[in-house]
């Protein structure tokens, strides 16, 4: 069975079982700050879980993108090493939210398995949890058990502890017992020799968990304790690669046609043939894995960068590099061109993929360059690093500046240095490395109270669109401490007025007052798992009461200026560079606007003065806002809104219209687009291999840039005295300034030239040695060069000259390649061992050397030391 028709068919048998069909998420969830990538198929589903939204249909069933590189799921550096555990793999799931339990849930598992896909139930195991005696004092799941019973023999029903078979969210959230489903793929023979009984949860790579069935009960509160969940949802997850794999009757997920075209295309590019070598496989497993993570992810808008999730992905790609590089001997780029064969092979399920194909590709290759670029550079400090080292092994401290700033990876320093013979303080680099994780984990650091509920409200409903102002409850709040902002408060209303940060734009601010008059700040506003809570230093004073809840009317003007411009650059970028530009990405600040898009070439000064211009015509044509709300999706898109790659949208959407720009947008704009005043871009430049960035300002921003721009022009037209042209005034002055410089120029050569003649006479005999040490008045290329001058007139010649230049010290020694050889001097080591006087050092070749240092009161005594060489 083909991999396409064992998702389809998953998806298919649960809509026959009124499930309502929904295509994956992003990687990437906006709304939920707790994780960086969606990790499992519930992610996208937590704000069902919590009860914060309905959703759509109570039963849904998906294949979800999921990635476990960080956190709490980090199978990262088993990739490759085994034959089962990716970075990037699809969950299929089916999930009830508070509708049917664990009778259907295991039946219908039961059904698909044996009877749709035909697996042979002597094949399966299955487990359930066994009870625990610690601070939960859990039963067993008798529940489960039994009805597993009724499907399979007893003696394939395990029991299994907290760790295997109890499923938790987070340190908080709903959780519960879980049951799950593994294959034995064994050949007959290995089965009769060990109990595939005794392999289940053991690492083996044939003996795997595919399903997990999770029966959320219960609900984790702060203090730890446990409480039953008012409605029960089901939530499984099964692993699609490693279904395949069983399905298709091959010994590992690489082996499945899933990864098998990619294979074949890295064994062309390389000439290395998959299965033949344990080292060249497993860089070949981690370079077919990684593309499809790196690639994926580019496509969910989430590009490699230096910071937060693009790190993380930055990271993978790397790693697959570094495979490529050190075992597959591959010194070019060549990951971006397995990019062609992944979106023909998934390109249908996930269309994101081949229509940002050619982005994908730039990015990749764009990476791999600047990494292998990283990697030479590395090899040539790592060379210095041996060299400088005393003794068989290298510090710890020395792997560890090479890892964190040169990027340059451990183990390939390793492997580097054993080639070398030499040793390194693994101890070392890991206390290194643990001091880094411990300075930023303690900078991140949070930790978040229970919800005080002050009285249950079903809905918290946003009026921002239309009202600034509002009486508002508080419905529950919580205390939130982090070392970076101290301890904050979390407040929800029953509705509010204030914009939550999303969509790139900013949280709204404000304040809460209470009839007594007295105000509590309210300092952001955010967004999680659709809750939306108000950020305040401190808890106002009655919390029961109500309270007017009003927005900042000018940090709100301000982004709403700025939100708006983005729109109409969007559309001025898609008119003037074409329609292959594609938005990547904005924030929306009060004081400016930063939107990204793809485009492949710098944009050029016309047309940046073209995109401004069409931006300001619509501002001075005062188009006014036309919103649509709960417009339906398919409408919305023949209206010509555009839907972003790495955004979540639900079927009924919200437009902003300004004449002929429509979007998507749940933000906050002007009511009319002259409110934007005027529209000026302020820098444009490259983020990655094929996405531009444009910051630009508006409003208030833009008066300020005039008024400061014209001050500055004042002064310096003061500067001119006041020249009627001054920009014909400053000409004159550069050039002026040239011809000044080119005679100050040739009267140095001339000085040059005295002092070379006047020196001369000066120059003494020391044991058969022309020598010569004095202070002079130079620069260090004027000293080089009377150096040389006096050199070619003698063969036996030795020079010491110091200058101060600028309250430094130089020092330059130059030595008759003659006298090199036949007295084994040395101008290197003499500048380095004289440099002490004037607290620095250099080097240089034997016959001509400089250093440079900080003390010119030590010149003379230098140059005094400097007779002992021929002594
Ligand atoms: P394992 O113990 O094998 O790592 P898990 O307990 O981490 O699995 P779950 O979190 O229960 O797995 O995820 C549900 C299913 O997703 C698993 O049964 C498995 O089929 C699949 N799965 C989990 N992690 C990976 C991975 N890194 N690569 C591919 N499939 C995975
Ligand atoms: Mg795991």
């Amino acid at each position: 069975m083909k991999s396409q028709e064992i998702r389809s068919k998953f998806l298919n048998f649960f809509e026959g079982k009124q499930h309502l069909i929904v295509p994956s998420a992003p990687m990437v969830l906006k709304n939920d700050p707790t994780l960086m990538f969606v990790n499992s198929g519930m992610a996208p589903f937590k704000e069902y879980f919590l009860g914060n939204t309905e959703p759509k249909n109570n039963r849904i069933t998906d294949s979800q993108k999921c990635l476990r590189v960080s956190g709490k799921h980090n199978d990262l550096e088993e990739v490759g090493y085994d034959t089962y555990h990716h970075t990037l793999f699809e969950m299929l799931g089916n999930w009830s939210f508070g509708d049917y339990f664990k009778k259907e849930a295991i039946a219908w598992a039961w059904e698909l398995l044996t009877e749709v896909y035909g697996i042979d139930k002597d094949i399966l195991y299955v487990t359930v949890f066994e009870g625990s005696n610690d601070n939960d004092k859990l039963e067993m799941d008798t529940e489960a058990y039994n009805i597993w019973k009724q499907y399979i023999a007893e003696d394939r029903i395990l029991k299994g502890n907290k760790k295997d078979n109890f499923w938790e969210m987070g340190d908080q959230g709903p959780c519960g017992p879980c049951s799950e489903i593994h294959v034995d793929i064994r050949s007959k023979a290995e089965k009769e020799k060990v109990d595939g009984k005794s392999l289940v949860n053991m690492d083996h790579p044939q003996v795997v968990e595919v399903w997990n069935l999770v029966f959320m009960q219960y609900n984790r509160k702060a203090n730890g304790i446990l409480e039953d969940l008012p409605n029960k949802h089901i939530d499984t997850g099964m692993g699609f690669e490693r279904l395949c794999m069983v399905l298709q009757g091959v010994q590992s997920n690489y082996d499945t046609d899933v990864f098998t075209p990619i294979i074949r295309e890295i064994e062309t590019i390389t000439n290395k043939n998959y299965g033949k070598d344990e080292k060249a496989d497993v860089a070949i497993r981690v370079i077919s894995d990684h593309v499809r993570a790196v690639a994926f992810s580019i496509a969910d808008g989430q590009l490699p960068s230096n910071t937060g999730a693009g790190y993380v992905i930055r990271r993978i790609l790397r790693r697959a590099v570094r495979y490529g590089f050190t075992f597959l001997d591959k010194k070019e780029p060549f990951i971006y061109r397995l990019v062609d064969v992944l979106s023909k092979k998934m390109g249908e399920a996930f269309p994101e993929l081949s229509a940002q194909k050619t982005l994908i590709e730039n990015v990749i290759k764009e990476e791999e360059t600047s990494f292998l670029r990283t990697l030479d550079q590395g090899l040539v400090l790592l060379n210095r690093i041996v060299e400088e080292t005393k003794g068989d092994t290298v510090s710890g401290e020395k792997a560890f500046e090479l890892y964190d700033t040169y990027g340059f990876p451990i183990d390939l320093t390793a492997l580097i240095l054993s080639e070398k013979h030499l040793k390194l303080d693994e101890k070392g680099f890991k206390e290194e490395l643990q001091k880094q994780k411990n300075r930023s984990r303690s900078a991140s650091e949070t930790s978040t109270e229970d919800w005080i509920v002050l009285f249950e409200d079903e809905a918290q409903e946003f009026i921002g669109y239309d009202s600034e102002e509002a009486t508002v409850k508080i419905a529950k709040y919580r205390k939130v401490t982090s070392k970076k902002d101290g301890e904050m408060y979390q407040l929800v209303f029953n509705l509010t007025p204030f914009y939550p940060e999303g969509g790139g734009q900013v949280g709204d601010k404000g304040f809460l007052e209470d009839k007594h008059g007295d105000v509590v700040y309210i300092l952001d506003t955010k967004k999680e798992n659709n809750v939306v809570y108000h950020l305040t230093k401190e808890l106002p004073n009655h919390l029961n009461d109500s309270f007017k809840a009003i927005v900042s009317s000018e940090h709100r003007a301000l982004s709403s200026s700025n939100h708006t411009a983005t729109h109409l650059l969007h559309q001025a970028l898609r008119t003037i560079l074409g329609e292959h530009v594609e938005q990547k990405g904005s924030l929306v600040k009060p004081e400016s606007l930063r939107f990204d898009f793809s485009h492949f070439s710098k944009v050029t000064a016309e047309q940046l003065q073209e995109i401004e211009d069409f931006v300001n015509a619509r501002i001075e044509s005062k188009l006014p806002l036309e919103e649509g709300r709960n417009v339906p999706m398919e409408k919305a898109i023949e209206d010509g809104a555009m839907a972003l790659f790495g955004e979540k949208y639900g079927d009924t959407v919200r437009t902003i219209r300004f004449g002929k720009s429509i979007e998507l947008c749940g933000g906050i704009h002007v009511k009319n687009t002259s409110d934007i005043w005027h529209f000026k871009i302020i820098s444009e430049g490259a983020v990655a291999a094929g996405i531009r960035r444009i910051e630009a300002i508006t409003n208030k921003s833009v008066r300020d840039y005039f008024s400061e721009n014209n001050e500055t022009y004042l002064q310096m037209k003061g500067l001119l005295n006041n020249a009627k042209e001054p920009v014909k005034a400053l000409t004159n002055l550069q050039d002026e300034n040239t011809e000044l410089k080119k005679q100050i120029e040739s009267l140095l050569k001339d000085k040059a030239k005295h002092i070379k003649d006047e020196l001369k006479n000066e120059i003494t005999e020391i044991n058969g040695v022309q020598f010569l040490a004095k202070k002079l008045d130079l620069d260090a290329s004027g000293i080089k060069d009377v150096c040389f001058e006096l050199g070619s007139q003698f063969d036996n010649l030795m020079l010491l000259f110091g200058a101060e230049n600028n309250g430094k010290a130089i020092l330059s020694c130059y030595i008759s390649k003659e006298l090199v050889a036949s007295k084994n001097l040395n101008a290197g080591t003499i500048v380095r061992e004289l440099g002490k006087h004037i607290q620095g050092g250099g080097g240089g070749q034997p016959f001509f050397a400089t250093a440079g240092g900080k003390n010119p009161q030590g010149i003379e005594v230098a140059l005094e030391a400097g007779k002992t060489y021929l002594g």
